[in-house]
């Protein structure tokens, strides 16, 4: 392989993402209007609920791609989480593997987002102390 093949085959993020159909079309379309440079595509049921199995699919990201950036979205109505699915629920795991990836990942920027089936992007924030 070439030198430039090889320079070329990065990319700027990965976004990890639940499985369930319906929300394929609107992250597709979220992810290509905001990030620029090309993305990974993780999805599993749940989103970042199998946080072990996210972790080392980022990770691989890391590896091969060179990403800089990670997008976590869990959702709303999430089959995976059934009714322990709340708002709340979905904003704590978030938060977790945030801070899981951090210690892994120190430079990774790590946006966090709760999408509805509306196609609202809702951002999570960490409480500063
Ligand atoms: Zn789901």
């Amino acid at each position: 392989m070439s030198k430039i093949a090889h320079k070329s085959h990065t990319c700027q993020a990965v976004v990890v993402s639940c499985m369930d159909f319906r929300l394929q079309e609107m992250i597709s379309r979220w992810a290509v209007k905001n990030i620029k440079g090309g993305f990974d595509r993780v999805a599993v049921a749940g989103g970042v609920k199998n946080l072990p199995f996210v972790l080392g699919q980022i990770e691989l990201s890391v590896k091969l791609h060179q990403i800089s950036s990670v997008y976590l979205i869990n959702h709303e109505d999430c089959g995976a989480y059934g009714s322990k699915g709340t708002f709340e629920k979905h904003r704590e795991d978030l938060l977790v593997a945030k801070n899981a990836l951090a210690r892994k990942f120190p430079k990774l920027k790590i946006t966090l987002l709760y999408l509805k089936l509306n196609g609202e992007f809702v951002g999570i924030y960490t409480k500063q102390t």
